[in-house]
């Protein structure tokens, strides 16, 4: 049984989108994203400490893509500085691999390319960056990402 998202998280999850966001320089949905999929690796491999985890993301580098990668960065303390980070040139599509160093674990999550269409879509309609950042807040991650073990 998958846990669902309690009051007190989606709290912490607004305190984590204003630091990100103050982090980042501007709060968007692609870093709305990178925070929530950090969550989730968080959560699924649950590691007890600093470098025990690692992060691989995979994306087209350049913004509004690349903000998921801050994202990534303010909830795993995986960065680029660190080490824990690696990035990865993709033509399109956005995903995210953790890995925990001691063990054979490791979940990759992917952003639904529905997602990445529809951002793309509302972008172009001239929705604003904030809006769409709490409307990927606000969804249920299952409507966000794919999830595998592996990968
Ligand atoms: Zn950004």
């Amino acid at each position: 049984m998958k846990r669902r998202c309690s009051i007190s998280e989606d709290m912490d999850l607004k305190g984590l989108i204003m630091k990100a966001a103050e982090f980042h320089g501007h709060l968007g949905p692609f870093l709305v994203l990178g925070i929530r999929a950090g969550l989730i690796g968080l959560r699924e491999l649950a590691p007890e400490k600093f470098r025990q985890m690692h992060v691989t993301v995979k994306l087209n580098p350049s913004v509004p893509f690349s903000c998921f990668i801050d994202g990534i960065q303010v909830t795993t303390k995986c960065t680029v500085g660190n080490g824990l980070l690696r990035l990865e040139s993709s033509r399109e599509g956005i995903s995210a691999r953790f890995e925990i160093h001691s063990s054979q674990r490791v979940l990759t999550i992917t952003v639904r390319s529905k997602v990445l269409k529809y951002l793309m879509e509302m972008f172009s309609k001239g929705a604003s960056n904030e809006r769409l950042a709490w409307e990927i807040a606000s969804l249920p991650e299952e409507k966000l990402f794919t999830k595998e073990n592996g990968g």
